[in-house]
């Protein structure tokens, strides 16, 4: 399955919330999710990045505490090989 990029590392398609809440993903969500509006999504959308990994600040401290207190440990890893991709 194709991934889903959302701003913050996470492949929307592998995420076990999508379904349990009905979410479209972050992009379709435009960063207003279940558990409110993310900052992520709204930094990101502000520099003008398609996600994290396309700022010249990666990682900030704010993401790093952000995939400290999160359930998806892979989205630093998966920044980091968007990184050097187009898209
Ligand atoms: S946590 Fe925020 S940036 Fe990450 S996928 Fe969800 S809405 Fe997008
Ligand atoms: S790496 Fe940090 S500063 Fe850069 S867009 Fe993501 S949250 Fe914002």
């Amino acid at each position: 399955m194709a991934e889903i990029k959302g701003k913050c590392g996470t492949d929307c398609n592998k995420c076990s919330f999508r379904e349990k809440f009905n979410c479209g993903g972050c992009l379709a969500q435009q960063g207003k999710i279940f558990w409110g509006e993310c900052d992520i999504y709204k930094c990101a959308t502000n520099k003008g990045c398609q996600h994290c990994g396309q700022c010249h600040e990666l990682p900030c401290e704010n993401l790093l505490e952000f995939i400290r207190n999160g359930h998806n440990p892979d989205r630093l890893t998966n920044l980091n090989r968007w990184k050097n991709e187009q898209t």
